[in-house]
C-alpha cells in the first residue's frame, strides 16, 4: 500500500508545479495578456469568421499534456479571434463589457489563495470583504444599513434571488399562485421572465403595464391596474421596474412606482443591472431618484462598473426576507455555525462553495478610488448625448432622447423598406468589425441601438462609429 501511495504521489505531482515551472508558465500567460492589451485599440470589436473557432475541437482533452505555447495558440486562434470582443471600446452593441485589469489580478489572487468565501467561519476576512462591498452598494443606492445582499455571477441570478425572496416574503403558495399578480413592462429584461418561471411562478398573472412615449412604465396605468385587480379579488404582490432598460436605457418612474407599491403592499424590485451605477453621477442620481424605495435591487458591476464578466449583485432592504428564502442548516456544516459576527453569503444565495468574487470587486476600487469610475460614467452619459446630436445631423431618425447611455436611431431610405435597410446596415457595420452595434424592434420597427458603457469607449470611438455609419449608408443607398 505504501509503495502504491508513493507511486501515485509521484504521478500526481505535476498538479503542483515548482517555482521555476510556475514562472515559465506565468510569464507566457502574462505576455499573452499584455499582447492583447497592447493591441486592444486595433483589435476588431467583432470578428466575423466562417469557422468560428471550430478547430478547437481537434484538440480534445486527453491523457497527454500540451505545452503552454500550444495551449495559448489554441486560445488565440480559436477563442480570441472570433465573435464579439467585449474588451474593445468599439463594442457598442447589447450592453457593453469592458474588463478592468485590476480585477484580473484580484481573480488571480483569489484563485491562488482559494479562500472559502461561502462561510464566515471558513474565511471571516473574505466574508467581511464581500459584505463590505454589499454595504457599499447599499450605500450608493440609498438603502439603510440593515440591508443585505449577495455578490452573484451576474444580473440574471441577482434577479432570480430577488424574485424568490419576493415570492416568499409575500406568501405566494400553490393555493394562491393563480390569483397572484406580477406587474412589469414589455421593456423588462427577459431574465426577469426567466426568474419568474424558474421560481415556480409561471402560473401567476403577468401584467404588462403600458408605457409612455419614452418607453417607461406609466405609473397611472400601474395604479389603476392594481386597483382593478384588487377589486376583482386578485392578489397583486410584485412590481418590477427598470433603472435603465436594455433596449433604450429608459428609467421607469421609480419614485411613483415605489409609492404605489408601498400603498398597496407590493414588493418593489428594481432591475438596475445596466443603469444602476449611473447613480454615482450627479445627473444619474436625479434620474434614478426613488430607487431607495425598492425592496430589492439588481445591479451589475460587470456592466456599469466595467469589471470583467462574472459579477452581479442583489441588494435586499430586509435581510431577514433574503435569509428566510436562502438559508439552510446542514448537519455536516455544524462546526461552521458557532458565533458568526457577520452573515455568510451561503445563507443569502443558492450557492455554497463559490468563487471569492469580492476580491475582483474590492481590488480595483481600492487601487483606484471611486473618482475615475464616476468620471467614466459621466463621460458615457455625455458621449450618448453627443452621438444623439450628431446622428440626427447625419439625417438619421431618432426615437427619443437618451435617458442614460443608449441611443436608438434608424435610417429612412429613399426607396425600399426601412426595416430591411436598417438590418442590412447593422450587418454591414458588423462585417466591417471596427465597431459593433446591435438592433432591436421598437414599436414594430427595426431600430439600431448604440449602447455606450465600456470604459474604453471615448470620443474618438464615437466619431469613428459616426463615420462608419455615414460610409455604410452611402454605400447601401447607391
Ligand atoms: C444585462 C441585464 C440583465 C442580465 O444580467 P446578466 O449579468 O447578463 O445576467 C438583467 N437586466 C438588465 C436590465 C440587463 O441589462
Amino acid at each position: 500500500m505504501i509503495r502504491k501511495l508513493q507511486q501515485l504521489e509521484k504521478a500526481a505531482r505535476a498538479l503542483e508545479p515548482a517555482a521555476g515551472k510556475r514562472k515559465k508558465t506565468r510569464d507566457k500567460v502574462i505576455a499573452y495578456g499584455e499582447d492583447f492589451l497592447n493591441r486592444i485599440e486595433t483589435l476588431k470589436a467583432y470578428d466575423y469568421t466562417e469557422e468560428k473557432g471550430i478547430r478547437l475541437l481537434d484538440s480534445p482533452v486527453s491523457e497527454e499534456p500540451l505545452t503552454i505555447d500550444q495551449v495559448l495558440d489554441l486560445l488565440k486562434c480559436n477563442v480570441d479571434s472570433h465573435g464579439l470582443n467585449p474588451a474593445s471600446g468599439g463594442y457598442l452593441g447589447f450592453i457593453p463589457g469592458g474588463g478592468i485589469y485590476y480585477s484580473a489580478l484580484g481573480d488571480y489572487l483569489a484563485d491562488v489563495t482559494n479562500r472559502l468565501a461561502a462561510l464566515f467561519f471558513g474565511s471571516p476576512g473574505a466574508v467581511r470583504m464581500e459584505n463590505m462591498m454589499i454595504d457599499w452598494l447599499a450605500g450608493i443606492l440609498g438603502f439603510p444599513e440593515t440591508a443585505a445582499g449577495n455578490l452573484t455571477s451576474g444580473g440574471s441570478i441577482a434577479n432570480l434571488i430577488a424574485v424568490v425572496t419576493a415570492r416568499d416574503a409575500k406568501g405566494i403558495e400553490p393555493d394562491n399562485i393563480r390569483k397572484s399578480v406580477i406587474y412589469l413592462s414589455q421593456q423588462t429584461h427577459h431574465s426577469v421572465q426567466k426568474a419568474i418561471r424558474i421560481a415556480g411562478l409561471k402560473e401567476c398573472i403577468l401584467r404588462y403595464v403600458p408605457l409612455d412615449s419614452a418607453y417607461r412604465i406609466d405609473a397611472g396605468e400601474l395604479e389603476s391596474a392594481i386597483r382593478s385587480d384588487k377589486e376583482n379579488g386578485l392578489n397583486p404582490f410584485l412590481v418590477v421596474a427598470s433603472a435603465g432598460t436594455t433596449d433604450v436605457g429608459a428609467v421607469d418612474p421609480l419614485e411613483r412606482i415605489g409609492d404605489i407599491a408601498r400603498a398597496n403592499g407590493l414588493w418593489f424590485h428594481v432591475d438596475a443591472a445596466y443603469g444602476g451605477f449611473f447613480i454615482m453621477t450627479a445627473e444619474g442620481n436625479i434620474k434614478l431618484g426613488g430607487i431607495e424605495k425598492a425592496d430589492s435591487v439588481c445591479i451589475d458591476p460587470h456592466k456599469g462598473l466595467f469589471l470583467p464578466y462574472g459579477l452581479g449583485a442583489v441588494i435586499v432592504k430586509d435581510m431577514n426576507s433574503l435569509r428566510n428564502s436562502h438559508y439552510y442548516l446542514a448537519a455536516y456544516l455544524q462546526d461552521a455555525q458557532g458565533e458568526n459576527e457577520e452573515i455568510s453569503p451561503s445563507d443569502l444565495s443558492p450557492e455554497l462553495t463559490k468563487h471569492f468574487r469580492g476580491l475582483r470587486f474590492w481590488l480595483p476600487l481600492k487601487l483606484l478610488g471611486t473618482k475615475p469610475f464616476i468620471a467614466a460614467l459621466e463621460e458615457k452619459l455625455l458621449l450618448a448625448k453627443y452621438f444623439y446630436r450628431e446622428i440626427k445631423k447625419l439625417g438619421f431618425e431618432t426615437t427619443c432622447e437618451p435617458e442614460l447611455s443608449v441611443v436608438t436611431y434608424r435610417w429612412i431610405p429613399k426607396t425600399g423598406k426601412a426595416d430591411d435597410f436598417n438590418k442590412r446596415l447593422a450587418e454591414e457595420v458588423m462585417k466591417d468589425g471596427r465597431v459593433f452595434i446591435s438592433s432591436t424592434i421598437l414599436d414594430g420597427k427595426v431600430t439600431l441601438r448604440l449602447a455606450i458603457l465600456s470604459f474604453r469607449t471615448h470620443l474618438k470611438t464615437i466619431r469613428l462609429t459616426l463615420e462608419i455609419l455615414r460610409e455604410k449608408v452611402g454605400m447601401l443607398e447607391r
